[in-house]
Formats: structure tokens, sequence, C-alpha cells
């Protein structure tokens, strides 16, 4: 039974992390542990940027978007020498388990300190989506209505102007923003890094298109594809529509986190800190149909999801 626990976060920022650590920090506290923070990801452990944490040491923050741990990569904890000083500064604190707060790089880390010998949970947080093992990560909801906010507006100005906007939103090597962004905006064509793209097929469509009526476009682009400023050149030499190319960027990561990654948050934390209670390590929690559930990393790490050929679909026949 684990008496002493840490949390940190890792990898990328992303909204809802605050929520994740103040359910941590609370549900710990609540069933009588000792909770430490750990600042800046496994660099906190390496270098021992720990520091208790109370029940007001998390007020406030369930509606912060960032981190109030910080958060950064940290190389040497690729190595078993890093593992091993994040294993020593445990074993000095008194720490048996840690809950891990990042993307997939994470809970490679945790999953070898986990091996060390100290229990480690992950807790998927990243504005990509792009976690296997789950359903959802904390922050993506927040960073597509963040997206979805900022496409409306452009969509404002685009159309004054009898304009084409490209849009290259986040999402790293997954498309699940993206397609979900040009599906919520009216999109007439996102571009994805799992089907990639035809330029003269998308310059077809919008011909075809305004051949309809259509006097303004918006072509949703993932960041793993990139090429925005190329694409909307291409668009307007092609199709003599003026094309402007806008890159999000890190916008997408920032702000309040939306009601439903408080409450996935919320509910992975206090999941997270129901393992360690029991011993478990080794784990990364997700969400299966809709509900919480754990996984071992290693499988975790394994699996494959897929891409939402029906919201494609659906971009395109609404897109008419
Ligand atoms: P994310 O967690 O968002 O995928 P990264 O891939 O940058 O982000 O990983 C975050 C951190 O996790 C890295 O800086 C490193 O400290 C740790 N990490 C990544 N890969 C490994 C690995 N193979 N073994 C141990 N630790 C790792």
């Amino acid at each position: 039974m684990a008496k002493t626990i840490g949390v940190l976060t890792s990898g990328g920022d992303a909204p809802g992390m605050n929520a994740a650590v103040r359910a941590v920090v609370r549900a710990a506290l609540s069933k009588g542990m000792k909770v430490y923070g750990i600042r800046r990801g496994y660099n906190g452990l390496i270098n021992g940027d720990i520091f208790e944490m109370n029940a007001l040491s998390v007020s406030g923050i369930i509606s912060k978007g960032g981190t109030c741990l910080y958060t950064a990569r940290c190389n040497e904890f690729r190595y078993e020498e890093g593992i091993n000083k994040g294993r020593d500064t445990c074993r000095k604190l008194g720490i048996e388990g840690i809950v891990v707060i990042g993307g997939d790089g994470s809970f490679r880390g945790a999953a070898d300190l986990s091996a060390a010998g100290i229990n480690c949970i992950g807790i998927p947080g990243t504005i990509d989506n792009d976690i296997k093992c789950t359903e959802y990560t904390i922050g993506y909801d927040t960073a597509l209505n963040t997206a979805i906010e900022m496409v409306d507006k452009l969509n404002d100005t685009t159309s004054s102007h009898d304009r084409c906007s490209v849009v290259e939103v986040m999402g790293r090597n997954a498309g699940y923003l993206a397609l979900n962004v040009a599906c919520a905006t009216g999109a007439d064509a996102v571009i994805t890094p799992e089907l990639g793209y035809d330029l003269d097929n998308i310059i077809n469509e919008l011909c075809d298109a305004r051949q309809r009526g259509k006097n303004h476009f918006v072509v949703v682009v993932a960041e793993g594809i990139g090429n925005s400023e190329n694409i909307a050149r291409a668009i307007q030499e092609r199709t003599g529509i003026e094309s402007r190319a806008t890159v999000l960027g890190h916008v997408q990561r920032g702000g309040a986190p939306t009601c439903r990654d408080r409450v996935a948050a919320t509910l992975m934390g206090c999941y997270a800190v129901d393992l360690l209670e029991q011993g478990i390590g080794n784990r990364v929690v997700g969400m299966k149909d809709n509900k919480i559930y754990d996984v071992d990393i290693q499988e975790a790490l394994a699996m494959t999801k897929s891409f939402e050929q029906n919201v494609f679909d659906a971009v395109k026949i609404t897109a008419y």
C-alpha cells in the first residue's frame, strides 16, 4: 500500500493537466497519503526539484491551462543512469509511486521507472489525441474548441474577401485534431498524415464547389503534413482564388480547459491514485467505450488506433 506518492507532468503541455494534478493530490490526501509535486517532468526527479503538496497547493488550478508543475523533456531519463538517479531520489524521499501525466514518451520513462522498483501510473495528456490505448486524451477537447474558434474567425474574413484559407492545426503525426476541426467548421477539404493528399483532387474539388456557387473556401491541414504555404500558393496559382495560409500554432495548447477535459482529468487522476494505493504500477489509465480503464504500459505502447474514416467521409459529403 503506497503511502507516499509523487506527481509530474512531462512532454508537451495540455489544458487539463492542472485538473489532473489537482485530482491526484486531493485523492491522495483524502486517503491519508503524502504527496510530492515533481517539477519539470523527469528533470525534477533527477535533480531533486520536488516539494510536498497540500490541498491548498492545488486550489484554483482546475480552471487554468498549462501545468503548475511545469513540463519539460529530459534526455537523461532515456538512459539507465538517469532512471537510477530518479529511483534513488524516490527512495530518499520515500516515494513509492508516481503519477506521470504526459504522452507515449513519458510512459516509456514510467515503464522504465516501474521496472526499477517505483510503481508508475501514466495518465494521457496531449492535445493531439494520438495515444493508442485511449479514445481520449486530456487537452484534446480544449484544443479542438480553440481551433474551431480560430477557424470560425478566419472564415468570417475569408468569406468577406472571396478567399481560400489554408489552416494548419496541430496534432503531430496524427490527423484527429485536423479531421474534427474540419468537420466542425464545415471545411471544404481536410488533409491528414494518415491519408496524405493529392493536390490535383483538392483543386478539382474546390473548382467544382466554385461551379456550384461557393465563393470562399477552407482547407484544414494537419501539422504532420505541414506545407500549408505551398498548398495555398498552388491553390491560388491554379484556381485564381486568392489563398492565404494560417498556422494556428501553440495557441492551441493554451486556455482554460473545457468541461470535458476537467472531468476526464479528475476521473483519471482519482483512478490513478486508486491503483497506486493498491500497490499497482506500470499501467496507463485510458478511456475505452467511454469508461476509464487501465492497461499495462508495454501493451499500451504496442496498440494501434484507427483513423476516423467516418469523420473524413462526413467532411467530404457535407462540403458539397
Ligand atoms: P510525450 O510524453 O508527450 O510523448 P516525449 O516523447 O518528449 O513527450 O517524452 C517526454 C519525456 O519522457 C522525455 O523527455 C524523456 O524524459 C522521457 N522518455 C521518452 N522516451 C523515453 C524512453 N524510451 N525511456 C525513458 N524515458 C523516456
